[in-house]
C-alpha cells in the first residue's frame, strides 16, 4: 500500500510541476504552521494549490491513493482541521481580491484573508462582513458562520455569500449561487468545508467609508457592574453599534475587562452612541476614534499568538445577563494563565431577521456567543495542558444552565459532534442530506463534524 501511495504522490508531483512539498521543506513548514500548535500526526504531503485543476488533481490521487485529505485556508480553526495526516490541499497562494465595477461585491480566492480583502476595499469606502480579526480566512469564516462587527446592520458573513465556485470530491466544479445548485448553495453557508474546496467567493460590499472604534479598559475589580449597565445599555442599541467584551490576564495576572465598540453607521453619530459606555465605572484606557473599518479590526492581530498550544470551547446564552455575568467573572477570577480569555460575540439586528431555514446557520434568535479559550506554550508540562484545558471545560459547563443547546459549531472540537449538530437546530437532517449527495465517501471529512455515519477515509 505504501507503494501505491509513493507511486500516487510521485505522479501528483510530476503533475503539478514543483507545487508538492514534504516534511523538511520549508514550504511545508509554513503551510502546516498554524494558529494553535498542531498535535497528532503531521501530513505526508502539502500541494501548494494556484488553481482550481491543482485542487482536482490532488482530490484525484488522494482518493485513489486512499489518503485522508484537507483544506488549508487561513490556517486558524483552532482544532486543525486544516490539517490531516495524509494530503493538506494548502490554498494560500489563492488569496486574490477584485471589486465588482459596481462596488456591490467583491470575488475573493479560497484563501483570502480578511486583511486581504479590508486592504483592497479600505480605499474605496467599503466594507466586506469579517471577523473581529484581519488574520483569519474569509472562506473558513463565512462557510461556518461569521460572528463580526458588522453584525447587526449587515447579518453573519455567510449572508453576505452571493455565489461560490467549488470543486467537488468527484472532481467536478460547480458554482453554487440562488438558482443554481441551491443545495449546495444553501449547505455551505453554515455547514463549513464538508462539500468541496471552495475556491472562489463572491461576497457583498457595504458602503462603510469609517466606522467609530476603540478598546475601553475597565478594572477587573468593577466588571460585574460594569457588564450588567453595558448588558442594561444593549437592549436599547441600535443595529449598527456592536460590543465584543474581552476579558483577559494581564502578564502580571491581573484580570481586566475590554469593551470593544464598533459604530458601522453615520459617522458623526457614532461618539452619541458610544459615549455611555464611556460611564459604565471607572474607565482606564479609552481608544475610540474614528478609523477605516480595516484598521479596527487589526487592532487584535498584535495580540494574537501563533504556534501556542489552544483550547477553545464556545456556548450562546440568550443574553448576557447578570447569572452569565457571574459565570464569566468567576472564571476570570480562578483564570489558569495571562493565557486564558472569554470574549463574547453578538447576534442581532439584520443576523436575526434572516429566517433559520433560509441557510444552514442553525440559531437566528438573539444571542451572545461565548468563546472561552486557554493557550499555553508548547514547551509547558502535561500538568500545565491539563489545568489549561480543565479551565476551559470547568467554565463551559458553569454556563450550561443558561446556555441554548449546542454551539456555534465552527469553534466546536471534533468529538463535539453532538452539540455541534444541535447547533444547526432545524437544519440538521437537511445538512447531512446534502452532505450524502455531495460528498457520500466523506472525503472532506476534516471539516466541521457532522453524524453523517459515514466512516472517514482513514490514512493508510
Ligand atoms: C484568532 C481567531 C479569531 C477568530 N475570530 C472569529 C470571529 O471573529 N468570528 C467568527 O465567526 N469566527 C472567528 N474565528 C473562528 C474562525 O472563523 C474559524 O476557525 C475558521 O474556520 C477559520 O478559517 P481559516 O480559513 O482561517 O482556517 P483553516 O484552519 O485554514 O480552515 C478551517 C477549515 O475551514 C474549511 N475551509 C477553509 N477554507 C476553505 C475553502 N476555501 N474551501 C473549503 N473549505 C475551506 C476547511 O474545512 C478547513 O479545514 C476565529 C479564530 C481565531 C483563531
Amino acid at each position: 500500500m505504501t507503494d501505491l501511495i509513493e507511486d500516487t504522490l510521485g505522479v501528483l508531483n510530476g503533475q503539478l510541476r514543483g507545487r508538492v512539498s514534504r516534511p523538511g521543506d520549508d514550504r511545508y513548514s509554513a503551510a502546516t504552521a498554524i494558529w494553535a500548535k498542531p498535535v497528532g500526526p503531521m501530513p505526508r504531503m502539502v500541494v501548494h494549490c494556484q488553481a482550481p485543476q491543482d485542487i482536482q488533481l490532488a482530490i484525484a490521487a488522494a482518493r485513489s491513493a486512499g489518503l485522508s485529505l484537507s483544506v488549508r485556508g487561513g490556517g486558524h480553526d483552532w482544532t486543525g482541521r486544516a490539517l490531516c495526516d495524509g494530503l493538506v490541499l494548502d490554498l494560500s497562494e489563492m488569496r486574490d481580491v477584485v471589486v465588482s465595477a459596481d462596488r456591490r461585491s467583491a470575488r475573493i480566492s479560497g484563501s483570502a484573508r480578511a486583511s486581504d480583502v479590508v486592504a483592497t476595499t479600505d480605499p474605496l469606502g467599503l466594507a466586506a462582513v469579517t471577523g473581529t480579526c484581519s488574520t483569519v480566512g474569509m472562506a473558513g469564516l463565512t462557510l461556518g458562520g461569521g460572528y463580526g462587527p458588522l453584525i447587526g446592520r449587515c447579518g453573519l458573513a455567510l449572508d453576505n455569500l452571493l455565489a461560490a465556485d467549488v470543486v467537488l470530491a468527484d472532481g467536478r466544479i460547480v458554482t453554487a449561487e440562488r438558482g443554481r445548485e441551491e443545495d449546495l448553495f444553501w449547505a455551505l453557508r453554515g455547514g463549513g468545508g464538508n462539500f468541496g474546496v471552495v475556491t472562489t467567493m463572491r461576497i457583498r460590499l457595504h458602503e462603510i467609508p469609517n466606522v467609530v472604534f476603540g478598546t475601553l479598559v475597565y478594572p477587573f475589580s468593577e466588571a460585574k457592574t460594569v457588564l450588567q449597565r453595558l448588558a442594561d445599555a444593549t437592549r436599547s442599541m441600535p443595529d449598527e453599534l456592536t460590543v465584543q467584551v474581552s476579558a483577559v490576564v494581564r502578564p502580571d495576572g491581573t484580570p481586566m475587562i475590554l469593551l470593544m465598540p464598533t459604530w458601522c453607521g453615520v459617522q458623526d453619530q457614532g461618539g452619541s452612541h458610544i459615549a455611555p459606555l464611556l460611564e459604565l465605572g471607572t474607565l482606564l484606557s479609552n481608544t475610540v476614534g474614528t478609523v477605516r473599518y480595516g484598521t479596527s479590526i487589526s487592532v487584535l492581530d498584535a495580540h494574537i499568538v501563533n504556534g501556542q498550544r489552544a483550547f477553545v470551547d464556545t456556548c450562546s446564552l440568550p443574553a448576557l445577563d447578570e447569572a452569565g455575568i457571574d459565570v464569566l467573572v468567576e472564571a476570570m477570577a480562578r483564570a489558569e494563565s495571562a493565557g486564558c480569555k472569554i470574549i463574547t460575540h453578538e447576534f442581532r439586528g439584520a443576523a436575526t431577521r434572516v429566517p433559520v431555514k433560509a441557510t444552514a446557520f442553525g440559531l437566528r434568535r438573539d444571542h451572545v456567543m461565548i468563546e472561552i479559550i486557554a493557550s499555553w506554550s508548547d514547551r509547558s508540562d502535561l500538568s500545565e495542558e491539563r489545568r489549561h484545558q480543565q479551565w476551559v471545560r470547568d467554565t463551559r459547563r458553569a454556563f450550561d444552565t443558561l446556555a441554548l443547546p449546542g454551539g456555534y459549531p465552527s469553534l466546536l472540537g471534533g468529538d463535539d459532534m453532538d452539540r455541534a449538530a444541535e447547533g444547526y437546530g432545524p437544519n440538521i437532517e437537511r445538512l447531512v442530506r446534502i452532505k450524502q449527495l455531495y460528498d457520500p465517501d466523506n472525503v472532506f471529512c476534516s471539516a466541521i463534524p457532522l453524524p453523517t455515519g459515514q466512516r472517514a477515509v482513514a490514512s493508510k
